[in-house]
């Protein structure tokens, strides 16, 4: 299950980070999931679900509550300062899971145990459908990324980005309009844990904003945030 991720890795399946300590029950829904052609991979313990996000970012994570070394609540609440990768919390009992939502924690779904498989695949799909739909920008043709065979183009022309550009392009066009730093950036850029700086993401929004203006001579829908970070802006 453990694969060692490079910058050149580019996943064609959606990965689905399983984090649940009890073993016959992630082994048996990451089955389904492989079943269902989602790639999966799992750890047990909640102090390593947090590094594990970081190096796999994974497109979904199933998330269990109780955990041994860290709770479900702790991990969402720190997950969510740095990303907005949809979560489904697992929870065995259905009245915690008012109370969960009285947290506001940012999970996208709660599952309550015990469930079926099968439900939690048709969530999975569900919720992957859904972030798939907002990233495709429906109000914004002219903007066009392709998770499933990470292209992307811009007014109809193909664009030829690396797999960095193509994940800061990614992350800018989740949430048009909204600022990015670049520490933020940083952490979606590269699977690995390699030590980059500021000037990294500056330099490889150059090369997009090129790339894009080639596609759209005129046009440029990458706005610098003087001293905070980077946003999307389509007209
Ligand atoms: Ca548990």
């Amino acid at each position: 299950m453990h694969s060692t991720p490079t910058d050149n890795r580019i996943p064609t399946l959606a990965h689905i980070l399983i984090v649940e300590d009890e073993p016959k029950l992630a082994a048996l829904v990451g089955d389904y999931l492989r079943a269902g052609g989602y790639d999966a991979s799992w750890v047990a313990d909640g102090r390593e679900a947090i590094p594990a996000i970081k190096a796999k970012l994974p497109d979904l994570v199933l998330l269990d509550l109780m955990l041994p070394g860290r709770d479900g609540l702790d991990i969402c609440r720190e997950l969510r300062s740095f990303s907005d990768v949809p979560v489904i919390m697992l929870t065995a009992r259905v009245e915690e899971i008012d109370r969960l939502l009285g947290l506001e924690l940012g999970a996208d779904d709660y599952i309550c145990k015990p469930f079926s498989p099968r439900e939690v695949v048709a969530r999975v799909k569900t919720i992957l459908r859904r972030v798939r739909h907002s990233g495709e920008q429906p109000g914004n043709p002219a903007l066009r990324i392709d998770e499933a065979t990470h292209s992307a183009a811009f007014h109809g022309v193909p664009l030829e980005l690396t797999p960095v550009e193509f994940r800061l392009l990614k992350t800018l066009a989740a949430n048009p309009g909204r600022v990015f730093s670049r520490d933020r950036l940083l952490d979606n850029l590269y699977l690995d844990h390699r030590v980059v700086t500021d000037r990294t993401v500056d330099s490889h929004i150059k090369n997009l904003r090129r790339k894009l203006e080639q596609a759209a001579p005129g046009q440029d829908p990458i706005r610098s945030i003087y001293g905070v970070g980077y946003k999307l802006e389509i007209e």
